[in-house]
């Protein structure tokens, strides 16, 4: 089959590999029929994330039909549509059975070793790195889902791949991070990052009752998507002091809750290439977290910090001492995708949102190269990428 293939910094290539196969009976295999490139994959591109070997499979949004199960799937058939979340879950641990999906204790073959690094082993996901699992990903024609009794989501009839593709990420994703938000009623929520994860984090603060949404990035068709699709007040922060902006905006106070959907910055260039020294030290430092140390100094006291955008390793200059005089409620993590599947389904379906506002480009899989590098560099008014393997 033909996967789009990491071989470095900058460097991914479409490759023939071999075919995946049914290794466990609660597996399954899909065929791919619809697959995303997302910001998480950035942090892989820009050579953040340690412990990637040349050849690995990249992705973890994708779609298709199931084409093999393993004998002891009995709830989905050859031949259903399904969507897969990014988050790899047994279904069975303590943390699934709290609905704690991406926090699953079984999914990560390689525990034993991450843990002996780093003291803790975070949770499989698909197409990111041996440090979580080393599974296969989905930007391919074919990948195998382990646990697919519930790593398997059936879409019903009617829906296209395009309206339910993000229920694989960036749509529970944005959703999470306002719902960690805690919003109440004439809440102002700030996002930093209009990426994906940020355009959907906006309309999810507002189905939760947020009153006013402030969108802050850099780029000028993000910020205009935000604006019109999303109804946010829209700031540029390479032309304005964004705190200084905030607080005049919430009567000096600031905004009661501030999502950072950005995690490490990807600003189109690389600010430094970690994967050398994270390869060894299965750690990853930045002194640059800029928008998370604008989080928290402009939340208002009291205020909610959401943390959707991914970091790795350690992360210097973040200003604790605000955080804690200023009694700030911090929430963060991989998003319990399964926990979202049905209930954003159902937003869909109701049309209180159409997800595929989102998609800039269509790309047949062997432009996944082009893909990767138009959606680094925000180039052509690239917001998000799906490919057609
Ligand atoms: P993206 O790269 O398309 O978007 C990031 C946006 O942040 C860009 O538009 C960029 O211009 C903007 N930005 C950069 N620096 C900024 C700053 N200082 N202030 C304001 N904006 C700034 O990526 P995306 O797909 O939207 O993903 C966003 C983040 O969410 C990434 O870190 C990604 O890894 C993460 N993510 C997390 C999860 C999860 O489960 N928690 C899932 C998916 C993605
Ligand atoms: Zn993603």
């Amino acid at each position: 089959m033909k996967a789009v293939c990491w071989h470095g910094a900058n460097d991914v290539r479409v490759e023939t590999v071999p075919d995946p196969k049914i290794i466990n009976p609660r597996d399954a295999i899909i065929k791919i029929t619809s697959t995303a490139i997302c910001g998480s994959d950035l942090h892989i591109y820009n050579g953040y994330i340690p412990t990637m070997e040349k050849g690995d499979i990249l992705g973890h949004e994708f779609m298709g039909e199931v084409v093999e199960l393993g004998s002891s799937v009995k709830n989905v058939k050859v031949g259903d549509r399904v969507v897969v979340p990014f988050t790899i879950s047994c279904g069975n641990c303590f943390f699934c059975n709290q609905d704690l999906w991406s926090l699953c204790d079984n999914s990560n073959p390689n525990a034993w070793m991450v843990e002996k690094q780093m003291g803790y082993s975070p949770s499989g996901l698909f197409g990111y790195s041996h440090l979580f699992g080393g599974y296969a990903g989905g930007q391919a024609q074919y990948a195998r889902v382990p646990f697919a009794d519930v790593g398997l989501f059936k879409i019903p009839d009617g829906l296209t791949d395009e309206q339910v593709l993000f229920l694989t990420d960036v749509f529970p994703t944005g959703y999470m991070a306002a719902e960690n938000c805690d919003i109440k009623t004439g809440d102002t929520v700030a996002v930093w990052g209009c990426g994906p994860v940020g355009q959907f984090a906006i309309k999810s603060a507002y189905l939760l009752g947020a009153e006013r949404v402030i969108a802050i990035d850099r780029i000028p068709e993000r910020l205009e998507m935000a604006k019109t699709y999303g109804k946010a007040e829209v700031l540029n922060y390479e032309e304005i002091d964004v705190g200084e902006a905030l607080k005049e905006m919430t009567g000096g106070r600031g905004p009661d809750a501030c999502i950072d959907a950005v995690g490490m910055e990807a600003h189109g260039t690389d600010l430094m290439s970690f994967y050398d020294q994270a390869k060894q030290a299965v750690r990853l430092e930045t002194d640059r977290p800029t928008a998370l140390r604008q989080v928290i100094v402009s939340c208002r006291k009291g205020g909610h910090v959401s943390i959707p955008g991914v970091y790795g390793g350690f992360i210097d200059k973040v200003p604790m001492g605000a955080a804690m005089n200023k009694g700030l409620t911090f929430k963060m993590g991989q998003t319990h995708v399964h926990k979202y599947l049905q209930p954003l389904l159902e937003h869909i379906q109701n049309g209180k949102i159409d997800p595929t506002f989102i998609i800039s480009h269509r790309l047949p899989i062997e432009e996944a190269p082009h893909g990767y590098e138009i959606f680094k560099h925000k180039k052509d008014n690239c917001t998000k990428v799906v490919l057609k393997p």
